[in-house]
């Protein structure tokens, strides 16, 4: 199955990206509450604060809902809701799998590397 998706960092993604590269998915964590939120947060969701810093994840999530549009000679391309361990949800393609897994499916995070843009988080179903 080929994924292809270019993305290009900015000045507000490049850490996120940087930890991309190095195999880590890192989210935002409140500083005032504690609670995990999105990349792309800009203030805490719980609390409204902006005191957000960069946090890892575990690298594990759960299928909130997944779609299989066919491809060829029987492929399928599956993009998945993923809820993750510390609770943030984020889109992100299913590798591996030959249907949309269904709803609470442990996922493995996998990083793919594509060789003309910035690496991106991907799942695969846990065994
Ligand atoms: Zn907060």
């Amino acid at each position: 199955m080929t994924v292809h998706i270019t993305a290009r960092r900015d000045a507000a993604s490049a850490a996120w990206f940087e930890g991309l590269t190095e195999g880590v998915l890192l989210i935002r964590r409140c500083d005032a509450c504690g609670h995990h939120c999105r990349p792309d947060a800009e203030a805490c969701t719980a609390c409204e604060s902006r005191d957000l810093r960069w946090a890892e994840t575990v690298g594990t999530a759960r299928v909130v809902a997944a779609v299989s549009t066919p491809g060829e000679a029987g492929s399928a391309t599956i993009q998945a809701l993923v809820e993750l361990a510390e609770g943030p949800w984020l889109h992100a393609p299913v590798l591996g799998a030959a249907i949309a897994p269904p709803p609470g499916t442990a996922l493995t995070l996998t990083i793919l590397r594509p060789e003309d843009g910035e690496p991106f988080p991907a799942f695969t179903v846990s065994a």
